[in-house]
């Protein structure tokens, strides 16, 4: 372990200060009841090991601006600088201040409102939502005050494919409503005739993600859409990443009732560890009366997120637009058909903006956790792994239309050495990854019993 890669703590010699003030200080008399039972433990350290510190510490972290980042389900494209540029100029914005002084930040809000309908095909957005699990909630609370306005009370069930992302079902609990599993089919896409029998008055809608978390589009959306509408249902539509989709298809068009758009995936925003997000939360015509009145007013979310997908939007343009949802098509089709051979690739049509492996063709006692763990040595981050639960050991890639030619091709070659490694000395790939400054904790652990802070003793 490097000096510096030891915790502040451990860095600490009694006595030791990084600042001087002038004068005696002056002590403070609390009431009683107040006052600690045991001394505070800080740690002492001089200006430049406090400098030194956190300067390490930014440098352990990898992110979108280190290295390529093709974690699958999460869009971790690059976010172009000019859109963190203009946020500041809105920082002192408060949602208490009179109307007369907040008109830019409504106006913002009445592009994106325009900008988003005309992209997915939705009549007007909700920009209250601050994630997409958030968004995925509020629309389906809309889908439930749709069916009770209609007298309809009948309707507690929700269709779920078996391939949905893991936050569609938890919203639905959360919801109050009964999932209901709809299974693939071997092609990946929804069986339909799996589908049919399941449709009823007690069915308030289905849920679904197209491209799906396959990254293949259900192209039998259309018998869907009329299939639910007919039986009385809704359609919930989970734009998390709609990048596939920018300027080709809308959901609208499909047929989709109700959306979510996570601004801080498809629109550029910096996200991961919890944040920050926008869900703005889109619907049809016949919804419109069950969003929050009125809708372009004080409390808006994230505001700063919903201003860097504006600036994303309008750098891009109309027609620039247009070529996210091709590009990053494109690049995940490239990747896919590149390692194919040395990857078992179990669905093998044209993907869009993702695709999932289950592992290398010959593992050779290789698991997917360690050809993940191999690749932080080659300086990528590692794609999402077991996930999803379809297959044993999904490697699920997105590379995100941002990469160029030949950061693919790299990518790639990484992942090609390492299926050699697989073959000639696994030991080396259960061991990796053996140039990052944590190896393999032990995550159940790490999740379930986190220690969070520094224990004196
Ligand atoms: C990321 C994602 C979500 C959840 O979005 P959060 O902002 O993390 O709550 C939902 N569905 C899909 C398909 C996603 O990729």
């Amino acid at each position: 372990m490097r000096y510096y890669d030891r915790l502040i703590f451990e860095l600490s010699r009694p006595g030791r200060s990084g600042y001087s003030l002038p004068g005696g200080g002056e002590s403070v008399n609390f009431e009683g009841g107040l006052w600690r039972e045991s001394s505070l433990v800080l740690p002492e350290v001089s200006e430049v090991d406090v400098v030194r510190h956190y300067t390490n510490l930014s440098q352990m972290n990898f992110g979108v601006d280190t290295g390529f980042y093709p974690l699958g389900s999460c869009t971790m494209k690059y976010n172009p600088k000019i859109n963190e540029e203009i946020v500041p100029a809105f920082n002192a914005l408060h949602p208490l201040q009179p109307e007369s002084t907040v008109q830019g930040a409504r106006e913002v809000l009445d592009f994106m409102d325009k900008a988003l309908a005309e992209i997915t095909g939705m009549k007007h957005f909700t920009f209250l939502p601050c994630a997409g699990a958030h968004g995925e909630l509020t629309g389906l609370m809309l889908m439930r005050e749709y069916h009770f306005s209609r007298g309809d009370t009948a309707r507690t069930k929700i269709i779920v494919p078996d391939s949905a992302h893991g936050t569609n079902p938890a919203s639905a609990a959360v919801c109050g409503l009964d999932v209901v599993v709809v299974k693939s089919r071997p092609d990946g896409l929804v069986d339909v005739e799996d589908l049919k029998p399941l449709l009823g008055p007690d069915i308030a809608g289905i849920m679904m993600t197209n491209p799906n978390t396959l990254g293949l589009f259900e192209r039998d959306i259309k018998e869907i859409a009329a299939l639910v509408h007919e039986c009385g249902g809704l359609l919930y539509y989970d734009g998390a990443n709609m990048n596939p989709l920018l300027g080709v298809v809308r959901p609208g068009d499909m047929g989709f009732d109700i959306m979510h758009l996570n601004l801080h995936k498809t629109f550029s925003t910096p996200h991961g560890g919890g944040g920050p997000g926008s869900g703005p939360v889109g619907v049809a015509e016949k919804l419109v009366p069950f969003l929050e009145k009125p809708r372009v007013s004080g409390f808006h979310g994230n505001f700063g997120v919903i201003l860097r997908a504006c600036a994303y939007i309008l750098s891009l343009g109309r027609e620039n637009i247009k070529l996210a949802g091709r590009l990053s098509t494109l690049a995940a089709n490239y990747v896919k058909e590149s390692l194919k051979d040395c990857y078992k690739l179990p669905i093998g049509t044209v993907c869009k903006h993702e695709f999932v492996f289950d592992g290398l063709s010959e593992p050779n006692g290789v698991s997917t956790l360690d050809v993940a763990k191999r690749l932080l040595d080659y300086g990528f981050h590692a794609p999402t792994i077991y996930f999803p639960l379809l297959f044993h050991q999904a490697i699920m890639i997105e590379p995100t239309e941002t990469e160029s030619l030949q950061t693919l091709d790299a990518f790639i070659e990484a992942m090609r050495s390492i299926a050699e490694e697989a073959k000639r000395d696994p030991e080396l790939l259960h061991s990796a990854p053996h140039n990052a400054p944590i190896g393999r904790p032990d995550e159940t652990t790490a999740a379930r019993q986190p220690v969070l802070k520094y224990s004196a003793e």
